[in-house]
């Protein structure tokens, strides 16, 4: 790596525009090392017009995005599994 990486927040925006709800909160499950958290701790590296995310224990490619004007790729190849709460439509 040639910086520093940010964390997984920065992922957020990029994200919104693909998934509901919010995304910094759900479960990741790296399929590397097993290890679970939630994708707004994962290291990111941001290569503009994209974003990384790598597991922070193993350091692993947990997730890639990329958009341009009017597509998005999103490569989840690197997590077994991703959680996400439904939000309640009922409450205010
Ligand atoms: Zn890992």
């Amino acid at each position: 790596m040639d910086s520093a990486p940010l964390d997984g927040n920065v992922a957020a925006g990029i994200l919104a525009s693909i998934f509901y709800p919010e995304m910094t909160v759900a479960a990741t499950h790296c399929a590397h090392c097993g290890t679970v958290r939630p994708l707004g701790e994962l290291d990111a590296y941001v290569h503009a017009p994209g974003v990384i995310l790598r597991c922070s224990s193993c350091d692993a490619v947990v997730l890639r995005v990329m958009q341009n004007r009017n597509r998005v790729w999103l490569d989840l190849r690197g997590m077994s599994v991703l959680q996400m709460d439904i939000p309640d439509e009922g409450s205010p």
